[in-house]
């Protein structure tokens, strides 16, 4: 009670498999008096897109556009775009951040990629020398929760996936932990689509039930050999 967490969600359909595993969530943590703010990228239209438009008024330097510095100097004065101060608020707030989305190309879909690239710019989401460890966010805890088309042993290190967790480094330590979050291990929901009924619901249900426990998980130790060995 009193945590706040924060799910980003990127499906087209509501009644698809990351929708229920959503609103599954969504319960149990307001069922344990945490307030939870969802984000549903597709539904609110997201702008994937790291242009010019990000910054309001006028550029630092307008003869040669640099989306990384601009949004820097812009972070600073306050002058970003409404939709990307309203997620960094969001993100700001919560305890515990949950991306739930199907893997796409061993990544996120193109709409979360977009939110990544804009939401977490230089400022707000990392300083250097205050990143990994000491990044901004070090008191807060952030899950991947996704589903995939292959089946869990597809993805094994000497079979044709190669092992889940290679995909999961670029993600977790490239974005999260480069901006000081714990990651907590991922969920991850195999090949719903190939499933029968009973498995999918198990899948949705076994969720929930670690959501009931989740704020007593300890964070992976998030380093190379986590990944690679
Ligand atoms: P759905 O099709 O929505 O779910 C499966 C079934 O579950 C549906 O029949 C649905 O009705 C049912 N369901 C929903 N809720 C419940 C419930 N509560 N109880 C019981 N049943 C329920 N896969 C990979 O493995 N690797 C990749 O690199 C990859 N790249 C992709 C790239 C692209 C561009 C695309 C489009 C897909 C890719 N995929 C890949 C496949 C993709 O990850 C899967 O299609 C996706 O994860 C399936 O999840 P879903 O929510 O869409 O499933
Ligand atoms: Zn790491």
């Amino acid at each position: 009670a009193g945590k706040r967490a924060f799910i980003i969600y990127a499906h087209q359909e509501p009644k698809s498999m990351n929708g229920s595993l959503k609103d599954a969530v969504v319960t149990e943590l307001s069922s344990q008096g945490c307030q939870v703010t969802v984000s549903d990228l597709y539904a609110m239209n997201f702008e994937p897109r790291a242009t010019r438009k990000d910054i309001v008024g006028a550029l630092s330097n307008s003869k040669s556009f640099n989306y990384a510095a601009e949004t820097y100097e812009a972070y600073k004065k306050g002058a970003l775009s409404s939709d990307v101060v309203e997620e960094q608020k969001k993100v700001q707030e919560a305890d515990l951040v949950i991306f739930q989305f199907p893997l796409y190309w061993y990544s996120v879909p193109a709409i979360m990629k977009g939110w990544i690239d804009r939401v977490l710019c230089q400022g707000f989401a990392f300083e250097p020398p205050k990143y990994f460890d000491k990044g901004s966010f070090k008191n807060k805890l952030v899950i991947l929760s996704f589903t995939t088309a292959g089946t869990a042993e597809m993805y094994f290190k000497n079979e044709l996936g190669g092992d889940i967790r290679y995909i999961l480094w670029p993600i977790q330590h490239g974005v999260f932990h480069f901006c000081g979050f714990k990651i907590l291990a991922p969920q991850i929901s195999f090949a719903p689509e190939h499933a029968p009924e009973d498995k999918r619901k198990e899948m949705v249900t076994s969720w929930a039930r670690r959501v009931a426990t989740i704020w007593d998980e300890k964070p992976i130790h998030c380093i190379s050999s986590w990944y690679f060995e």
